[in-house]
């Protein structure tokens, strides 16, 4: 919750000294409270009142770090409900499940299915982040260490499923480097599930029968001093699960809950019970309401396509222009003779047209120009991609002194600057492409032929 200045002012040391650059404490304890300036530039707040301010001030939700090196991932760290009060920070993250209780062949037919979904939309890789394997009692302690050890060699980000502090302490010993989730603490084993998980450095999910016991659960952790923590929303019951995911966050948000600030994990794969339709349903609920990892049982070309699209979506900062570098492109193994196409660094727009430009398989060198991030017609309407913009961007980069080529493709939807374009860059010569991207192979292949 938001500070007030004569709340910080209390707190202050009343020197009116002006060392911290104003000119008294209490215009100082305004500043602070606004955000402008930090309360370290007062050298004599004491260490009590700065760990005061720094929790009063602390954000609703805590951010939770997992994973290590390039797999490193933030989870949490949402101040608002919904996507249009304000930008959502930390994507959800999916995640397909194992269990030390299937069969060796199902265990390699998912552990070979999962690098399969890899691409790319709009500049983000879309993959499976995540592994979660589930410990199996029936099946035995060293099935599950093998299993962990079989699923790190994938490279992804583990949860390790584990209600077992002693079995949980084997495995998470194995990939503890690795910075893995561990999913299992309850209101029966807390404590020393509480002392593998710190001692290892690594973030704990906590369970409970009902949301009362889970909150109960988070808050003697909490007591323990352990603050690196993850909700999960449990498996009794859709009903049950989305109400604790939405009343977390709710309670964390809008009253200021710290002990319901944690980013959730819920698992949709046991909460589908075999039903993949339902589960995609689910998976594309909880990336909405407010799963932070979501665990399903498979994540095929199918179930990736729209739901990562569907987390694209809600996650991109809409104040923020999607946008690529401005620059020089060769693609289809272009040289400095191949001909060149410019278009504006809209990343939708870039990654539509390069996408069939590299389907007509023709070299060329695609020219991205630095149009502010808006589309054709945006930016030329906002005089960002005029003959003017197109002429200055090809001095500044040197395009003549590093292409040979003086073919230049402007999109169909701007020919109007053909002649003006014509006039600002002599010896080129300025050929309209079609209006519509779906047109351009042919279009390249016929130019070129
Ligand atoms: S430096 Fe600290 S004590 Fe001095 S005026 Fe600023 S806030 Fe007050």
């Amino acid at each position: 919750m938001a500070l007030k200045g004569l709340d910080i002012f209390k707190l202050s040391p009343k020197k009116n000294c002006k060392e911290c650059g104003s000119p008294t404490c209490m215009a100082f304890s305004m500043k602070v409270a606004q955000g402008a300036v930090s309360v370290d530039a007062c050298p004599y707040f004491s260490e009590d009142a700065k760990a005061q301010l720094n929790e009063a001030t602390a954000p609703p939700m805590k951010t939770v770090k997992v994973g290590a090196g390039e797999n490193e991932m933030s989870l949490g760290g949402e101040t608002v409900l919904f996507r249009h009060e304000k930008t959502f920070v930390s994507k959800t993250r999916y995640a397909v499940s194992l269990c030390s209780c299937m069969d060796d062949a199902e265990i390699d037919a998912k552990l070979a299915a999962i690098p399969k979904v890899d691409y790319e939309r709009i500049g983000e890789r879309m993959f499976v982040e995540m592994i979660y394997v589930n410990y199996d009692a029936a099946s035995g302690k060293d099935k599950y260490l093998e299993l962990v050890k079989k699923a790190a060699a994938l490279g992804r980000v583990l949860i390790l499923g584990c209600d077992d502090a002693d079995v949980a302490k084997e495995a998470v010993e194995l990939v503890k480097d690795t910075k893995p989730v561990l999913n299992g603490a309850n209101a029966s084993n807390y404590e020393a599930m509480n002392a593998v998980a710190t001692g290892a450095g690594v973030v704990l999910g906590v369970q409970g029968k009902d949301i009362n016991e889970l909150y109960d659960t988070v808050a003697a952790l909490e007591k323990l001093g352990n603050k690196n923590l993850l909700i999960d929303a449990g498996s009794n019951s859709i009903k049950d699960a989305f109400a604790t995911a939405v009343q977390f966050r709710k309670a964390a948000i809008k009253d200021g809950d710290r002990t319901c600030g944690y980013p959730s994990i819920v698992r949709a794969c046991c909460l589908a019970k075999g039903n993949a339709h339902l589960q995609a349903a689910l998976a594309s609920l909880f990336t909405m309401k407010y799963g932070s990892i979501v665990v399903l049982e498979q994540l095929g070309y199918a179930e990736a396509l729209p739901l990562y699209g569907l987390r694209q979506n809600l996650f991109t900062d809409p104040q923020k222009p999607m946008k690529v570098e401005p620059g020089i492109y060769p693609l289809n193994g272009a040289d400095e003779n191949s001909i060149c196409v410019t278009t504006v660094d809209f990343a939708l727009t870039y990654f539509v047209v390069s996408g069939e430009l590299e389907r007509s398989g023709v070299p060329l060198n695609l020219i991205i120009n630095d149009a502010g991030g808006l589309s054709v017609l945006t930016s030329w309407a906002a005089g960002k991609f005029s003959a003017g913009t197109i002429a200055k961007f090809f001095a500044e980069q040197d395009i003549e002194g590093k292409i040979k080529s003086r073919k230049l493709v402007i999109p169909g939807k701007v020919a109007v600057l053909k002649g003006e374009l014509e006039a600002k860059l002599p010896g080129w010569e300025i050929i309209i492409a079609p209006n519509e991207a779906v047109q351009l192979v042919k279009f390249m292949k016929d130019l070129t032929a």
